[in-house]
Parts: C-alpha cells; sequence; structure tokens
C-alpha cells in the first residue's frame, strides 16, 4: 500500500474540513484539494443553527457576524405569523468565505495538506487526476472523501446524484438603509406562502441582509420573479444586488454512500435537511463520521464502507427520514400546512425552534406517545 496519502479529500467546504481535522488529528496523512483558492464566496444563507454548534469542536465566534435569538415563522396564506424569543442563539450568522476559510485553517493547523487551485478531472480507483493552470498530475491515496458539493466530480463519477432531488434555491447579499436594517437585524425569518411549496428567508448579518427563495416545484415558478416579490412584500425597494442561484441536494434513496474507496459527505451525499435545507451542519457531521469510519477501519477500506454506512443510519439518516416525512406535509401539500399553521401554529413553531437549536429531534416529534403530530401522521397514511 505505497500511497503518497491515507486520504485525499475532494472539496474544502465544511464537510471537506471537518473531515480532514478528525483524520490529521487522528495521525493519518490527509490533503485536501480545491479547483478554487480560499477564502472564496459560496452561495448560502450563511445560517448555522444550533443544533449543529455540536458538531464544531472548536470555537468559530470569531467569524460570526451576528447571533439571532428570535426566529420569525409566517404563513402569508393564512395570514399567521409566530415570533419564538430564546436566550441563547438560535442561528449563528456567518460569510461562508470567512467560515470555510476558518474551517480550512483549523485543518491545516494539524497537519493536513491543502493544494488550493487544484480542480479534480478524474478518479480512478486510488488515483485522482487534478489540473492545476496548465498543468495535469496524478496523486494516489488509500481513501478518497468526495466532499466536493452538489454537482461535484465525486458524485458524478459515482452516478450517486441520479439518487438525490435537488432543490433550486436563490440567494442575495443585500444592503439596505439603517432604517430597513434596523427592522430585521435581530430576527431570522421564514416566510411560508410566498410560494406553494417552498419558502422565503431574511438573515440579518453583521451589516447586511442575507435574503433567499426556494421552491420544491420550481419548474412551475420563477426564482426572479419570486425573490423580487419577495422583496416588495418585505417591504424592501433596493434594486442594486446580485443574485446567486444554486441547488440543495436531499432525499438520497439510497442507504449506501461509499462506491469502491469514494466515501460520499454533505451536498455530494444529499445530506441537506429536507425541512429547513440547511446543509452546513449535515455536512460537518457527515465528515466527521466518515473520518471516525477510516480512523476505526485503518486500512480496510471494506470495514470503513460498512462502518460508515452503518453510522449514517443511527446518526444521520434516521433523522433525515424523520425531517422527510415532515416536509411532504409542508411542501406537497399546502392545504395541511396551512391548517396546521391556523391551528397548532404556535406549538408547532415552537417546536420547530427546538428542533432547530437541538433540544428535541424530528423522530422524537413525530414518535413520541400522544403527540398531536403523530395524530396527522395517522391521518395521512
Ligand atoms: C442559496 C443557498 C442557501 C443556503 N443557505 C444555507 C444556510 O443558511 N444554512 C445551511 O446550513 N445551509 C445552507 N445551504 C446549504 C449549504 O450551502 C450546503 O449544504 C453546504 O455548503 C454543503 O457543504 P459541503 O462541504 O458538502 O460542500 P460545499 O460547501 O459546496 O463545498 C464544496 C467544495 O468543493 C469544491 N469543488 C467542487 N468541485 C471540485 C473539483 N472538481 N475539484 C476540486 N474541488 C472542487 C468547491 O470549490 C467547494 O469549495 C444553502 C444552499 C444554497 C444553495
Amino acid at each position: 500500500m505505497n500511497k503518497e496519502f491515507d486520504v485525499i479529500i475532494v472539496g474544502a467546504g465544511p464537510g471537506g474540513s471537518s473531515s480532514a481535522y478528525h483524520l490529521a488529528r487522528a495521525g493519518l496523512k490527509v490533503a485536501i484539494v480545491d479547483k478554487s483558492n480560499f477564502p472564496r464566496y459560496k452561495s448560502c444563507g450563511g445560517g448555522i443553527i444550533a443544533r449543529s454548534n455540536k458538531y464544531i469542536p472548536y470555537d468559530y465566534s470569531e467569524v460570526v457576524q451576528n447571533y439571532s435569538c428570535e426566529a420569525l415563522l409566517a404563513d402569508l396564506t393564512v395570514n399567521k405569523e409566530f415570533l419564538i424569543e430564546k436566550e441563547a442563539p438560535i442561528v449563528s450568522m456567518v460569510m461562508r468565505d470567512e467560515f470555510d476559510h476558518f474551517m480550512l485553517k483549523k485543518a491545516i493547523e494539524v497537519g493536513v495538506v491543502f493544494l488550493p487551485e487544484h480542480k479534480v478531472t478524474s478518479i480512478a480507483k486510488n488515483e485522482i487526476s487534478l489540473r492545476e493552470g496548465k498543468n495535469d498530475f496524478k496523486l494516489s491515496a488509500i481513501y478518497i472523501i468526495g466532499a466536493d458539493g452538489a454537482f461535484g466530480i465525486t458524485t458524478r463519477v459515482t452516478e450517486h446524484y441520479k439518487l438525490v432531488t435537488q432543490i433550486p434555491a436563490l440567494e442575495i447579499e443585500l444592503k439596505v438603509s439603517a432604517e430597513v436594517f434596523a427592522k430585521f437585524s435581530k430576527t431570522t425569518r421564514f416566510d411560508f406562502g410566498i410560494v406553494e411549496n417552498g419558502y422565503g428567508w431574511v438573515f440579518p448579518k453583521r451589516e447586511h441582509l442575507s435574503i433567499g427563495v426556494l421552491s420544491f416545484t420550481p419548474n412551475k415558478f420563477n426564482l426572479n420573479a419570486l425573490l423580487d416579490d419577495y422583496l416588495k412584500l418585505l417591504g424592501i425597494n433596493e434594486n442594486n444586488y446580485k443574485r446567486h442561484g444554486f441547488k440543495i441536494p436531499i432525499l438520497p434513496q439510497t442507504n449506501n454512500f461509499v462506491y469502491d474507496n469514494i466515501f460520499l459527505i454533505g451536498d455530494a451525499a444529499g445530506f441537506a435537511d429536507p425541512i429547513t435545507l440547511e446543509g452546513i451542519g449535515t455536512s460537518i457531521l457527515s465528515g466527521k463520521i466518515a473520518a471516525d469510519a477510516i480512523i476505526f477501519a485503518e486500512h480496510d477500506v471494506t470495514v470503513a464502507k460498512e462502518r460508515y454506512n452503518a453510522l449514517l443510519e443511527t446518526q444521520l439518516l434516521k433523522e433525515l427520514r424523520y425531517a422527510s416525512f415532515l416536509a411532504r406535509m409542508i411542501y406537497n401539500y399546502p392545504r395541511i400546512r396551512k391548517l396546521l399553521f391556523s391551528h397548532l401554529g404556535e406549538v408547532l413553531c415552537r417546536q420547530m425552534t427546538e428542533i432547530i437549536i437541538g433540544n428535541q429531534t424530528y423522530s422524537s416529534l413525530l414518535t413520541k406517545p400522544g403527540n398531536y403530530l403523530r395524530l396527522i401522521k395517522r391521518l395521512i397514511y
């Protein structure tokens, strides 16, 4: 087994840097390659929900732009909104260029080799081909971790992307007047009903707002027009902004996330939460799980594969399946969502906030005896 690295990680987003950090701390020889130099812009709301903090093994407060202790959830079709206030932050707001760079530096500090502006062009078993400028070369490793996002090469060569649903989202970073900023600066806001199967959001950063829209039925709606309408609805008249569109991968239809020696994590695997569509925390968690499996198995890829799939099942997939059940109720059945908001809105929003901050789970919400949501589940099935 004469390889240059134990593990090569493709992609230095939060998932890749999370894996790299844990692997290098355990003494493995790790390289992380990214087609971009860092810091680099990433289209993202940059909201790290409190539930995800436990997966980040160091203090990242130096890159937090704002903390939000208030969540406002609204359904415009039934004209209801609920404001949930907490003493501790519900969401920590980051800019992804700063946050991702910070995580990458943490990995480099513990010995990870970083190769910026190295694009992976093909993967064949233990060998990956890279292009840096006009130069092509190869690197070998026992393990390859696919952390290169929704449309990266690892999910394409494994054809895993075919098993995943892609949700299009559109986002802008918007400077607003001091008066408008003051109105939105404390609250993380989610507006359902601006589109049949989706929502709009406002995340307040240090000096600007991150605003976006997404839809589960993109073909029916023009996200650009929807975003314009959403801004009008919020009473925001600025029009000097750049739109960033991308897709969020959810609902992988498989229990297998390893192809030969390629271990898929984060967006490459399709691990975003199907309700909140947050994927920073799940990419960091899946990165750690992949590292744990590899550390446990040492150089035995078959053992690492079994371990990774098994750990994912208990630590992530079970929750995502319950979340997917709720997501269907909220996004595929607007009438049920309206009914819930009208009659159980306050309780539902409180429960959702408890899940976001990690005091409750989707599975406990749906399986606790006597829980009203369990009754709704019975009504549907
Ligand atoms: C509009 C929008 C808003 C979002 N808002 C939020 C939010 O507020 N909160 C939240 O938790 N999640 C949010 N998400 C989801 C979140 O951005 C992703 O789930 C998260 O970035 C996944 O992290 P990752 O490490 O798996 O991949 P990524 O962050 O996508 O990183 C992949 C890396 O791989 C590199 N790469 C790709 N191809 C190659 C190649 N061939 N060779 C070398 N390197 C390569 C890329 O340059 C990139 O650096 C949002 C997504 C979108 C689209």
